[in-house]
């Protein structure tokens, strides 16, 4: 097993190297061919071959298998591709939900190898939380025969911003009982992995970029819609966390100082207008017993011109936000992801159409090489818990350095 020589590329920060190199971006991108790992690095084709031969020797790079898995980028690669050898190492991804915790565990090759979930109490705590994922992810090492020890870190995927260094929670809103949480304090004694922590919204853009609609776009913008609004940005294939963690947090701008107290203690906040919230909450006096965003969006489908009406109203509004976002950034490409992005087009129209008449580049006015896109998210349901995957396969959000 190669997973010691495996283990000292991953840890060790070898940028200079060129073996080094092209392990990260394998790493990173699962699967990619001796060409595509040359443009990628920069690194003659020459090279690249050289230090594929002695990997291959040492059996840390092995043939991409055709088969692959539905999330997995290697769909549609020609034979010649490389993976990083699967038996090397796996990673799992954490996503703290409101309800539930879910585990997904990847091998290196991004191989998805266990995928467990449990339901979990309104308002559980950080301890609770470890305390269940470690049975999760021991749970997932026994059904897909993967030894503990082969683990190589765990990315959690919390729903608050995380400060990028310390891996403390700054303010939580879907749990409210995380703010303050010390993420590695709590989860590493538990799981003895190295472990990695970024909000929901910033893993869910790491798995439209390694997986997704953002897969080969360098720098893009994703904004999310659901039961709240949020986001994500991306710049050179980075996220950008900003000073405390709380860049990308689009659903907390002040559309309305005098509008209701959002959860985040600031009034008029573009999630209490935009996200999917009031519209369920809307429906559910109009009906007189709760839905949820599949049940609206089912109705709206069906015909109910009040279901149609309140899902245009939020993208309405999410538009006018999304606007603010396009005239800071003018992004080339802008990922919308969230439970809402299932209403298709009765979503995207109006949100277009608000985007386009705020923001101060017009999609409608530009030739299309300088049109931002703005396409849906690959992933809904799952997408911060494949993005908690990923933060181990990009190294990204390592909280505390030292190994517990
Ligand atoms: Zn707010």
């Amino acid at each position: 097993m190669p997973s010691d020589d495996l283990r000292t590329f991953l840890e060790e920060d070898r940028k200079g190297d060129p073996s080094g190199r092209v392990v990260r971006l394998l790493r990173e991108r699962g699967s990619l061919s001796a060409a595509e790992i040359a443009r990628a690095s920069g690194l003659a084709k020459s090279t690249v071959s050289s230090v594929l031969a002695e990997l291959r020797r040492s059996e840390i790079v092995v043939d991409a298998v055709a088969k692959t898995t539905s999330r997995s980028s290697r769909a549609g690669r020609p034979g010649t591709a490389v993976t990083l050898n699967p038996r090397a190492g796996a990673c799992v991804g954490v996503a703290i939900g409101p309800t539930d915790i879910r585990v997904i565990a990847a091998d290196v090759s991004h191989a998805i190898i266990a995928d467990q979930s449990v339901e979990m109490p309104l308002d559980y705590s950080p301890q609770t939380a470890a305390k269940v994922t470690r049975r999760l992810i021991e749970e997932a090492c026994a059904k897909s025969g993967v030894s503990r020890a082969a683990l190589i870190g765990a990315g959690i995927a919390v729903p608050g911003p995380v400060h990028p260094e310390t891996g403390r929670v700054q303010r939580a809103s879907m749990v409210p009982t995380w703010a303050g949480t010390d993420i590695r304090r709590v989860f590493a004694p538990e799981l003895d992995l190295p472990i990695f922590a970024d909000n929901e919204s910033n893993c869910s853009a790491i798995a439209e970029m390694l997986w997704g609609a953002a897969v080969g776009c360098d720098n893009f913008i994703f904004f999310k819609v659901d039961l709240g609004i949020g986001g994500a940005i991306v710049v050179d294939r980075r996220v950008i966390t900003g000073l405390a963690g709380g860049a990308g947090e689009f659903g907390h701008m002040t559309l309305d100082p005098a509008g209701e107290l959002c959860i985040c203690g600031n009034r008029g906040c573009l999630e209490l207008y935009g996200s999917l919230r009031p519209a369920l909450r809307l429906a559910a006096a109009r009906f007189g017993a709760s839905i949820t965003i599949e049940e609206l969006i089912e109705r709206a489908n069906a015909g109910d011109v009040g279901c149609r009406r309140l899902i245009e109203d939020a993208a309405d509004v999410a538009g006018r936000g999304l606007a603010m976002v396009g005239t800071a950034f003018n992004p080339p490409l802008i990922v919308v992801g969230g439970r809402a992005t299932a209403a298709g087009d009765l979503l995207f129209e109006p949100l277009l159409r608000s985007f386009d008449r705020h923001t101060l580049i017009k999609r409608s006015e530009m030739p299309e090489h300088l049109r931002t896109r703005i396409v849906a998210g690959t992933f809904t349901a799952d997408d911060s818990c494949l993005g908690a995957v990923g933060l181990v396969l990009k190294h990204h959000g390592r909280v505390g350095e030292a190994r517990v």
